[in-house]
């Protein structure tokens, strides 16, 4: 558990939507916390307990186990706002609720259905370690392999990567199935204490997301066999793993993107009360940012609209038009959000350059320039070239 420095105190009373309240703690907790966050490339502590708090990190949960039951929509859409306080908290979020959302469609064990009962109790946190020493990117290979015997599971994993990973109560690991099994034929386990040890290895003192604390990890994970979820990750990740983390990654880049945009227009609006009866010179790529991210918003929307859509079909999940469209998301998205941002700096000029002013986009740049990387988007792309040989259309 994260234990609490201070309890972050919000106006909030449980009451409203998800997207409500998350937006409540990015005004109230993250915005406030984030330039230290980043300076101090520290765990954003206060938003999380401030979310924990409200109950927000079983908000994909159903209510029946004890969650929130909200839509992925309405997480999308608090991700937005919290990403526009604060990527580094927005992206720990993130990455949280895509574990959860693995757990909720897959996790079908008495073990699994228990533990999603706990987590919604206690609000735990989740941590992800599917990078590996020797595969780098590639997420659906992995090196290290589960060795089950007697019930219980063991594993080691040199993870380059794991994120908050000494503030998470658990942490779902990939692995090949057994040590006889090929690179590609993975599963994922769920692994907490007392059988969760973890060995720093280096420091996390990057250009952006500096509050996600990303570090490397020796992990050495022993369970009950019963914490593996039975379907193969190949499934899990076409499904639900990946079209999940490439929309809510993708929210968290809006709202990188969105709060630039709002600088940008409060800068022009600023110049045009200085000079009445003038149009500010950069008023008119104001507009045009303005249309791209539009574009950008109308893109998550739709993208939030089709896995909807798909959501109760394993098929269409599983369809190659689907997954093409959920890469595409994710190169447009991390495209877009250093593009809009870029355009940002030049409607502003020397103050959005400027680290001390009220109009600095440097923070804005730096995460934003993460996004290509979470998974490298030529490695995306290799995918999706390799889907496209086969792909029948519709
Ligand atoms: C802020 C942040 C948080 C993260 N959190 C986590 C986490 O919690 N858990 C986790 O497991 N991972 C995490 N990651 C890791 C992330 O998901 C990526 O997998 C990782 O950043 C890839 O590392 P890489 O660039 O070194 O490797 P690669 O993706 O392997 O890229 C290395 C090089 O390979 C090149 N390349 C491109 N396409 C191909 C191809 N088809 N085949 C071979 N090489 C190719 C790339 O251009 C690049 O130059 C995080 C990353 C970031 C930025």
């Amino acid at each position: 558990m994260i234990a609490t420095e201070a309890p972050p105190t919000t106006t909030m009373t449980h009451a409203g939507s998800v997207a409500t309240r998350m937006a409540v703690v990015a005004d109230e907790v993250a915005g406030p916390a984030a330039a230290d966050v980043d300076a101090r490339g520290r765990f954003p502590t206060e938003t999380v307990e401030a979310l924990r708090a409200e109950g927000l990190l079983a908000a994909l949960v159903p209510t029946a186990s004890g969650g929130g039951g909200a839509t992925l929509a309405e997480v999308s859409e608090g991700l937005v706002a919290l990403g526009k306080r604060c990527a580094s908290s927005a992206m720990v979020v993130a990455m949280h609720h895509i574990q959860v959302a693995c757990l909720v469609r897959h996790g079908s064990s008495p073990l699994l259905r228990d533990y999603l009962r706990e987590l919604s109790e206690h609000q735990y946190l989740l941590a992800s370690a599917t990078t590996e020493v020797g595969t780098g990117g590639d997420v659906r290979s992995s090196i290290c392999a589960l060795d089950v015997a007697d019930g219980r599971f063991r594993v080691e994993k040199q993870a380059p990567v794991i994120s908050y990973a000494d503030d998470a109560d658990a942490v779902l690991v990939t692995a090949r199935r057994t040590a006889d099994s090929p690179e590609s034929d993975q599963v994922i386990v769920l692994c907490r204490p007392p059988g969760l040890e973890l060995e720093q290895v280096g420091e996390w003192n990057a250009l952006g997301f500096r509050g996600t604390c990303s570090t490397g990890f020796v992990l050495r994970a022993t369970g009950d066999a019963d914490a593996v979820l039975s379907e193969p990750y190949s499934d899990i990740s076409t499904r639900t793993m990946l079209p999940v983390a490439h929309l809510l990654w993708s929210s968290v880049w809006l709202g990188i993107a969105t709060d630039a945009v709002e600088l940008a227009r409060r800068f022009v609006q600023a110049e045009a009360r200085r000079k009445p009866g003038t149009m500010p010179a950069a008023s008119v790529r104001l507009a045009q940012t303005a249309v791209v991210h539009q574009q950008f918003v109308d893109m998550v929307h739709s993208s939030l609209a089709r896995f909807a859509e798909a959501d109760a079909d394993s098929d269409r999940l599983s369809s190659i038009g689907f997954g093409v469209g959920m890469n595409a998301l994710k190169v447009s998205a991390s495209t877009l959000v250093v593009d809009i941002v870029r355009e940002c700096m030049l409607i502003c000029g020397l103050a959005s350059y400027r680290l001390d002013s009220p109009f600095s986009l440097g923070r804005h740049l730096r995460d934003g320039m993460g996004a290509a990387l979470m998974v490298n988007n030529d490695r995306i792309m290799a995918n999706n070239a390799q889907m496209l040989l086969v792909h029948r259309g519709e």
